[in-house]
Parts: structure tokens; sequence; C-alpha cells
């Protein structure tokens, strides 16, 4: 008969080696790369979004502005 650790080591998924059947800190494998995005690129990428989202709040304050002066025009 299984033990209650056993039986949940069968269903584990190691963070490391990416196998199942053990958990992270019962690994003795290496360590699976892994490719993920550096923070570096993540914060880049959120510091593009905000340029863009600047850029758009602009386009629209452009707009708004153009709109306002031709109601300004028409009276
Ligand atoms: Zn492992």
């Amino acid at each position: 008969m299984f033990s209650r650790v056993e039986q949940e080591s069968n269903n584990a998924q190691c963070q490391k080696c990416l196998e199942k059947g053990h958990w992270t800190y019962q690994c003795t494998r290496k360590r699976k790369y892994v490719e993920r995005p550096s923070r570096t690129q993540l914060l880049e990428k959120r510091i593009k979004q905000l340029q863009k989202n600047q850029e758009d709040e602009e386009k629209n304050a452009k707009e708004i502005k153009k709109k306002f002066e031709i109601l300004l025009f028409a009276r």
C-alpha cells in the first residue's frame, strides 16, 4: 500500500527538469533549460506599451482639440 506522500509524488511534476513523478526538491537531475523572456525584455515591452498608450492619448487629445476648434468656428 502506498503512503500518502508516495501517492502525491506520483502525480507530482518537477519544476526543475519538468519530469513527472517527483517534486523539485527531490530532483537529482540537471535543470532543463527553459527559455523565458528576461526581466529586461519584459520591462522593454512594458515601456513600449506605455509609450504607445501615450501616443494614442496625444492623438486623441489632438482630435478633441480639432473638434473643439471646429465647434468654435461654427459659432
Ligand atoms: Zn526533476
